[in-house]
């Protein structure tokens, strides 16, 4: 079997970008691959947070795997800190990284701009410690959104690299995106991706907003003077609407463009409320109920983080082997 690896950061809850971006994507896939996926809450510090709030935020993404249709009986789902190995690969990859490599990577540039008073260097190697994620598991293939591409080609990057200097140790990794590559854009500033850890919370749209809270932000949304719903790069906020409504109902964007012509943006905003609406209520319930069995869900990590690890140690041990660590007795 094939192996994946993903993983998405507790650094605030779940929006539908990381839904549609990422977990859709990863429910389609359990079936047929061997997949690990984690809570990477190592990634999550790399902008400052409140230990309690980060606490709560690892235990919901779980939650919302397992809400979003994710099988803990077939993929091995952990939280990223429980196992150590992602750390110590990681600081031999970062002995092989080149500051140039990092400084191009445009996650960085957007996120440091955001936080200057926080320009800490664990912002600046986290495509190091990503590449690691990845690395450690001999993972094939890579869900991501395409926010992620340039991370993942540093990690085939640092794979060929150690392969080389080395011997055969890693697989490279593809990437696999989502069809119709969805990027959800935020809300108020749609040529800017939606992100959970945007100060403004409008901009997005998360798993567990009840159904007023979703209608009154796509309300709220920014668009533009046009009046017409037409799929068009200079009217980025309804281009981000079509997408989502598309993305949800299954309609093409075409045909959802021909339903609203001759109508204003409020029909359409209703309408896409509501496709938005269905498709998470079910999931919100079932993450709520989840969110009251803390004991399965720690069951669920417990197991997760020992599969993990097993298999993680096999890489590590090669690796440490090759670099030419003494081995202790
Ligand atoms: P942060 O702002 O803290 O980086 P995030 O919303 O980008 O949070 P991540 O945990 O970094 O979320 O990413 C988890 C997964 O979701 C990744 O695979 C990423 O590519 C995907 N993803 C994140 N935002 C979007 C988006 N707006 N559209 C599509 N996919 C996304
Ligand atoms: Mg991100």
């Amino acid at each position: 079997k094939k192996i994946i690896f993903s993983g998405a950061q507790p650094s605030g809850k779940m929006t539908l970008g990381n839904y549609l971006g990422a977990i859709k994507n990863w429910t389609e896939l359990q079936n047929e691959y061997e997949c690990f996926f984690s809570v990477v809450d190592l990634h999550a510090i790399t902008v400052p947070q409140e230990a309690k709030v980060l606490r709560e935020n690892a235990m919901k993404l779980l939650a919302q795997y397992i809400a979003c249709g994710l099988d803990p009986e077939k993929n091995t789902i952990f939280i990223q800190s429980h196992v150590k190995e992602h750390l110590e690969l990681m600081w031999v990859l970062n002995t092989m990284t080149y500051m140039g490599e990092l400084s191009r990577m445009t996650q960085f540039k957007d996120k440091s701009q955001k936080s200057e008073a926080n320009l800490n260097a664990g912002l600046f190697t986290y495509p190091v410690l990503m590449a690691a994620d990845i690395l450690l598991y001999q993972t094939d293939l890579v869900p991501v959104g395409d926010d992620q591409k340039q991370h993942l080609e540093l990690a085939r990057d640092l794979a060929n690299r150690f392969n080389n200097r080395y011997s055969p140790t890693f697989k490279i990794p593809e990437g696999y995106y989502p069809k119709g590559g969805a990027r959800v854009m935020s809300l108020q500033e749609p040529t800017k991706k939606m992100s959970k850890s945007d100060s403004n919370e409008n901009a997005f749209i998360l798993l567990e907003d009840d159904p007023d809270t979703i209608r009154r932000k796509i309300k709220r949304s920014v668009t533009d003077s046009e009046g017409v719903v037409r799929y068009s790069p200079e009217q980025p906020g309804i281009k981000n609407l079509l997408d989502i409504y598309s993305a949800l109902s299954g309609k093409p964007v075409d045909e959802i463009v021909k339903m609203y012509e001759g109508k204003g943006y409020g029909d359409f905003k209703t309408d896409t409320a509501e496709v938005i609406v269905g498709a998470l209520e079910p999931m919100r319930e079932k993450y709520l109920y989840l969110l009251n069995n803390k004991d399965y869900l720690e069951k669920i990590y417990s197991e997760g983080a020992q599969k993990a690890e097993a298999k993680a140690r096999k890489t590590l041990r090669k690796v440490y082997r090759k670099v030419g660590f003494l081995e202790r007795k």
